[in-house]
């Protein structure tokens, strides 16, 4: 996004990621626009659109950053705009939202969120005979994903299975190719259920427990949906535990967290937890996994620490990640399934971490010991020369 003078020198130069980014709901294009601006204050309708400028620049707009802008978008082209310029949540132009509700158009707008400050600064360039240059790196692919299943037969094929899940996909990076590490949101629920899968892996249990890492949630839970609607084993009666976002820095109860159809299953894990004096929460909302069970009459919950502020964000890696709460998670999953008959010992006496960070730091205090004794034989020599 740049502001250009008469001269056709770039007199303004705004930076990706920290005063915009793109828009990728709605009728929203990738591609170039250049030329004059638009100013308005408020803009709900293309009517009120009265020159022909191909950029416009709004500080409020009837949409934020959602699906249901697509008509106006395409009002708004249909009126001559090439590219949209609005306000939108200041905090945090990293901030990736999720891509489920994305609806790419070859022919839509160009569609950029700034701050408030930006617009009326831009404003005031434009009000100086200046035009803008803008272009959106929106760009959308279809691709194969596959989803990762594992399970232990049960020994009673007549009872329902138990499903444990986590999604493993995340956001990827941005347009500056940083990486968004998802080490909250979902590694701690992947890495979560590979290790319950190590610790369950020598139980023989009555029924089978099926370990599933689905891929999509964030294009719109398509991996759990595909599993529900395909299940390798029937699921008729099945239980499922989600792990989406364990182990938050903050500190803060975990919510048992659901959608209609599976309440009672949710207050019945909420009570056995409580009467275990694991304090939580229950919360109803279809944005995790546990949505496309509950959608198919299936009981199901996430386990989440609900704590929102740095996923989806370059931010989201393993400093914010705290053992406790991890194994405080496990004592909860621990207690649903000494509930169900599964597992003999309580799973949290037996967990290990194995993080980057420890061994990061491991490898500190072995180059620290390595080179305190080089610097201990130097000095020994030293003596030996004096
Ligand atoms: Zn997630």
């Amino acid at each position: 996004l740049n502001v250009i003078n008469k001269d056709k020198k770039v007199i303004k130069k705004y930076e990706y990621g920290k005063d915009f980014k793109e828009c990728t709901y709605g009728a929203s294009s990738s591609g170039k626009a250049a030329g004059n601006a638009e100013f308005f204050d408020s803009l709900y309708s293309s009517s009120q659109i009265k020159s022909n400028s191909p950029i416009i620049i709004t500080k409020k707009a009837p949409f934020g950053e959602n699906k249901d802008s697509y008509d106006f978008d395409l009002s708004l082209k249909n009126a001559g705009v090439k590219a949209l310029i609005y306000s939108w949540q200041e905090s945090n132009f990293r901030f990736r939202s999720p891509y489920k509700n994305q609806e790419f158009k070859d022919d839509g707008i160009i569609k950029i969120i700034t701050s408030n400050s930006i617009c009326e600064e831009i404003k005031k360039y434009i009000n100086e005979g200046n035009i803008l240059e803008v272009s959106s790196p929106v760009q959308v692919k279809s691709t194969a994903a596959k989803n990762v299943i594992a399970k232990i037969e049960g020994k009673n094929p007549s009872l329902p299975p138990l499903v444990l899940s986590a999604h493993f996909d995340h956001v990827g990076f941005d347009a500056d190719g940083i990486i968004y590490p998802g080490a909250f949101d979902n590694a701690s629920g992947t890495g979560f259920l590979l290790e319950c899968a190590r610790i369950l892996k020598d139980e023989s249990p009555e029924r089978t427990i099926i370990f599933a890492a689905f891929n999509g949630e964030e294009e719109g839970l398509i991996g759990s949906k595909y599993f529900v609607e395909n299940p390798p084993v029937s699921l008729k009666d099945a239980e499922c535990i989600n792990f989406d976002m364990v182990g938050s820095k903050s500190d803060i109860p975990l919510t048992v967290l659901s959608d209609k159809g599976s309440e009672s299953f949710t207050s019945d894990v909420s009570k056995l937890l409580r009467s275990n004096s694991i304090e939580n929460e229950t919360l109803y909302e279809a944005n995790s996994d546990h949505a496309s069970f509950c959608e198919n009459h299936i009981n199901a919950v996430t386990f989440i620490h609900n704590d929102p502020m740095k996923i989806h964000t370059p931010e989201d890696n393993i400093d914010n990640i705290s053992e406790e709460q991890i194994e405080k998670t496990y004592n909860a999953l621990s207690t649903y399934l000494s509930s169900r008959n599964i597992g003999n010992t309580p799973v949290a006496a037996r967990i290990t971490y194995e993080t980057s960070n420890n061994n990061t730091l491991i490898s500190i205090i072995i180059i620290v010991l390595a080179s305190s004794s080089v610097i201990y034989i130097y000095r020994k020599k030293i003596k030996k020369t004096v």
